[in-house]
């Protein structure tokens, strides 16, 4: 049993807190302001095994499978998962053979479901797209949406259940050493809490959290994205979409990168367009920048007409009502970090998702919990559900960055 402060109160260290609390750690998760107070609470909340990867797709199989079973592990818990699939558009741009080839990876990593389709399938499957340039797609339909505040609010629930304490509205300021151990975190309100192990959970905070215990600089930037919503949804029948098409939509991911699916009576739509490193705060999270809001002339316009392209209906399925924001903790081969950071002995660090760290929750909580429990770093997983071992070099702090995974929205 050793004693591990987790620092950050979103999905990343909510998860390991509890995965950390079953192996009968004594953990104390600390978090700035309210749970799910960073990127948790913002995003767009998808969920694939899609990946181009086969650690990652396998850990992602494991995310999946935890999620299905999520009511089961946390019984006071409502369902978190809605499982209406992701299909990938591909176009002329897309090399087929690769397309191919990389579902045939995903397979042998463990996703048996997903499938190659040609235009045909895709017409014949989902009548209501327009399929114009689209030459083919890859579809799983054990992929789908999750309701991020129902993990982190009763994850941390269960973890306290298995007896962590969790500490809101209070921030890590500082840290205390000892040689090359950390020692003890000194957090705003003056209080101090000594452990053995510190996980550092921060999100696109973890830069500063880590410069806190003296750590090292991580690889990250931070990009703002943005989600759209349309709103006040009708039967769009003209375009073949019934109303009971609307709430079955899957995730649709069109050729170019933008994306949308059902929540509740809302369309939900993103795209990534304009990344650029900006300075972040916990404070400046929610600010849209000039150009990016609902106006005729803004990005959520652009990004509604791209959705209608491949999504006819959308045209006439509501008005653009919202946009909402958040940051991307990006790295720079879009896998996240997972490690001791070496010149602290005892900081573990579990950032830079790269705007999967939602679904990517469940396998970092493992992977957390492994690198406590061995107190070094992980070269592999075993995973459960017969997934088989997973290399975890391409997590590994002090990687080449060349191994990119490509699919990212
Ligand atoms: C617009 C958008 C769309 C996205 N879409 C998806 C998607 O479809 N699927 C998906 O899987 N992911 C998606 N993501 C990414 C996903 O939301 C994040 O990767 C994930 O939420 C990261 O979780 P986290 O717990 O690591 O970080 P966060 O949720 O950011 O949590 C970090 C926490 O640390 C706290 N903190 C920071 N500093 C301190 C400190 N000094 N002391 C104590 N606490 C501190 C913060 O308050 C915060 O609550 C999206 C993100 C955005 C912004």
């Amino acid at each position: 049993m050793r004693r591990v402060v987790v620092i950050g109160g979103g999905v990343t260290g909510v998860l390991s807190a509890w995965e950390l609390a079953r192996a009968g750690h004594e953990v104390t998760l600390v978090e700035a302001r309210a749970l799910g107070s960073g990127a948790s609470s913002r995003s767009a909340a998808g969920i694939r095994a899609q990946f181009g990867l086969a650690a990652t797709v396998s850990g992602q199989v494991y995310s999946e499978r935890f999620y299905e079973g999520w009511t089961e592990r946390l019984p006071s818990s409502q369902p978190c998962f809605t499982q209406n699939g992701y299909l990938f558009l591909k176009s002329y741009a897309d090399d087929l053979d690769a397309v191919r080839a990389l579902v045939r990876m995903q397979r042998q990593a463990g996703l048996a479901e997903v499938e190659f389709l040609d235009r045909a399938a895709v017409d014949e499957r989902w009548p209501f797209l327009d399929t114009t340039g689209v030459t083919a797609a890859t579809w799983c339909p054990r992929d789908g949406f999750l309701f991020p505040a129902v993990i982190y609010q009763d994850g941390a629930e269960a973890a306290r259940a298995l007896g962590a304490t969790i500490v809101q509205n209070d921030a890590v300021v500082g840290a205390e050493r000892d040689g090359g151990l950390a020692r003890a975190v000194a957090l705003a309100s003056g209080r101090r809490i000594e452990a053995d192990v510190f996980v550092n959970a921060a999100g696109f905070m973890a830069n500063t959290v880590s410069k806190m215990f003296g750590g090292r600089d991580l690889p990250i930037t931070v990009e703002r994205r943005y989600v759209y919503f349309l709103t006040g949804l009708k039967a769009a029948s003209d375009w073949g979409l019934g109303p009971e098409d609307f709430p079955r939509l899957p995730m649709i991911v069109t050729p170019c990168g933008a994306y949308a699916r059902p929540e509740n009576a809302q369309l939900l739509m993103g795209w990534l367009q304009f990344p650029k490193p900006v300075a972040a705060t916990l404070d400046n999270q929610d600010e849209v920048e000039p150009g990016f809001g609902i106006g005729a002339t803004d990005y959520g316009a652009a990004v509604r007409k791209e959705v209608t392209q491949v999504l006819p209906a959308a045209q006439d399925m509501g008005r653009l009502a919202s946009v909402t924001t958040g940051f991307y903790d990006v790295t720079p081969d879009h896998n996240p970090l997972f490690g001791y950071d070496g010149a602290v002995g005892n900081l573990v660090h579990a950032a830079g998702f790269s705007g999967h760290g939602l679904m990517h929750a469940p396998f970092s909580a493992l992977i957390v919990a492994e690198l406590v429990a061995r107190g070094a770093d992980v070269p592999a997983l075993e995973l459960p559900f017969g997934l088989g071992p997973v290399d975890l070099g391409i997590y590994a702090l002090d990687r080449s960055y060349d191994l990119r995974e490509g699919l990212v929205i």
